[in-house]
């Protein structure tokens, strides 16, 4: 890596990131946020106020990562804040029922149809382990399939990898899952519904489910092909296996009802996370009234959380999605295709090689000439493009998620500031990723 790469010092990140790394593995406490995909000094932030986020050493940025997702009305607003400085003012946790859990139930399940009870958790890997245990309860089936290149959290059973060829029992993907965990998995190439149809028929009555991102957003922006969604609900009720969709990503952000409210497909169970949550821990699972009447207490499968339901999270979430009318979807809808436009033009002036893809408001860029309909074709891209791409923008002010394999995202508070911040800044990170080198 050239020092040009790096062209700002961040010299309080990097003090905090050394005071890190002697009490945290690798100084961060979720992995991508290390930088190591991209190289340099990851920026610990301080404060965030709408579509800005300033870090240690007092540099501002425009976010384009939004945490991963949750921020979709900005940094800081001042409802959710207001409804959060209240919610605390009465305590912070009870560990019984109370009436926020209930409102961001009823919230949600009035959003989205198919979701006809949920189980409130606090993160999306909750949310999926939980559907999965239920899906094999439901069912008294073991086997899970799953798409290569989706993220369903760290879920032991989960974090598979496939194998090429179809119906391949996928090996553990990280020491510390075993052959027992990952050998009831298996993975699957996305948006292939030929491979799905052989794996039924491989393991005839054994698929207690299918789990798949609603519109994945962990390999990069690759949307389901037409029909897909909807051939493996089909394929699922054929077998009688639950067809889940997780939402964690895609819910209350694509649409008022997430993916649900752009395809339309009724899952059996969904999963959420992210966005519900209003950047606190909440996160939910949820969907058929009949099988969720097999979760404890109302029945056999086992699930439970101490800080579950917590009323400050749910405070959050709740003020968050109140927001979220159809005016607040078509604000972030537009900038989103705003910056997109921005983007295409720059690296197409330089010549640069790219697939932008999107899914309603959520988009990536692959370095490559080629349609990515998979997590194959994900991997073929030139990153090292996105990388140079990546430090340009940093060093101008713009933040992107630090990964070739990640959804950006916008929120209602990106503005015409903060867009213009990334006007400006793209032409030069469109040159340097034309003149990267791998
Ligand atoms: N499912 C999807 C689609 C996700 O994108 C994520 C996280 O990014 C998860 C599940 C896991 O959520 P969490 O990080 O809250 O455990």
């Amino acid at each position: 890596m050239s020092e040009l790469a790096y062209p700002y010092e961040a010299p309080a990140s990097q003090a905090l990131f050394d005071r890190a790394a002697a009490v945290t593995p690798g100084g961060v406490n979720s992995p991508v946020r290390a930088f190591r995909a991209v190289g340099g000094t990851p920026r610990f932030m301080v404060s965030g106020t709408g579509p800005y986020l300033t870090d240690a050493d007092g540099r501002e940025y425009v976010d384009l990562v939004c945490s991963w997702g949750p921020m979709i009305l900005g940094h800081s607003h001042p409802e959710v804040i207001a409804a959060v400085q209240d919610a605390v003012s009465r305590g912070t946790s009870f560990g019984t029922p109370g009436e926020g859990e209930v409102a961001l139930a009823e919230e949600m399940t009035a959003r989205v149809a198919p979701l006809e009870q949920v189980r409130l958790v606090s993160s999306g890997t909750e949310a999926t382990m939980s559907a999965i245990r239920l899906a094999r309860g439901f069912t008294q089936r073991t086997k899970v399939i799953k798409f290569a290149g989706c993220y369903h959290g760290h879920v032991d059973s989960l974090l598979a990898a496939a194998g090429s060829g179809v119906a391949t029992f996928a090996l553990p993907d990280t020491p510390g899952v075993t052959g027992a965990q990952a050998g009831d998995t298996i993975v699957l190439p996305y948006n292939d519904l030929d491979a799905v149809r052989e794996a039924f028929r491989a393991h005839p009555g054994e698929i207690a489910c299918v789990i798949t991102e609603a519109s994945p957003g962990n390999m990069g922006v690759v949307p389901p092909a037409e029909g897909f969604n909807q051939g493996l609900k089909d394929i699922c009720s054929e077998n009688g296996a639950l067809y889940i969709s997780d939402e964690v990503m895609t819910g209350f952000r694509t649409s008022r009802a997430g993916w649900f409210g752009v395809d339309g497909v009724v899952p059996d169970l969904m999963t959420f996370g992210k966005v519900m949550g209003g950047g606190f821990p909440a996160a939910a699972f949820g969907g058929r009234a009949d099988v969720m009447a097999h979760l404890a207490p109302a029945g056999p499968v086992y699930q439970a959380g101490t800080l579950s339901g917590n009323p400050v999270a749910t405070a959050a979430g709740l003020a968050q999605l109140r927001l979220l009318d159809e005016a607040a979807y078509a604000k972030v809808d537009a900038v989103s295709k705003e910056i997109q436009g921005l983007v295409t033009e720059a690296l197409t002036k330089e010549g640069v090689a790219h697939r932008l893809q999107t899914a309603s408001n959520m988009f990536s860029v692959f370095f490559t000439d080629r349609p990515v309909r998979n997590y194959e074709d994900a991997r073929t891209q030139e990153s090292f493009r996105f990388t140079a791409f990546f430090h340009s923008l940093l060093g101008s002010g713009v933040y992107l998620p630090p990964s070739s394999f990640e959804s950006w995202f916008v929120s209602t508070a990106h503005d015409e500031r903060a867009v213009q911040k990334i006007a400006d800044a793209l032409p030069a990170a469109a040159r340097a990723a034309a003149e990267a080198t791998a």
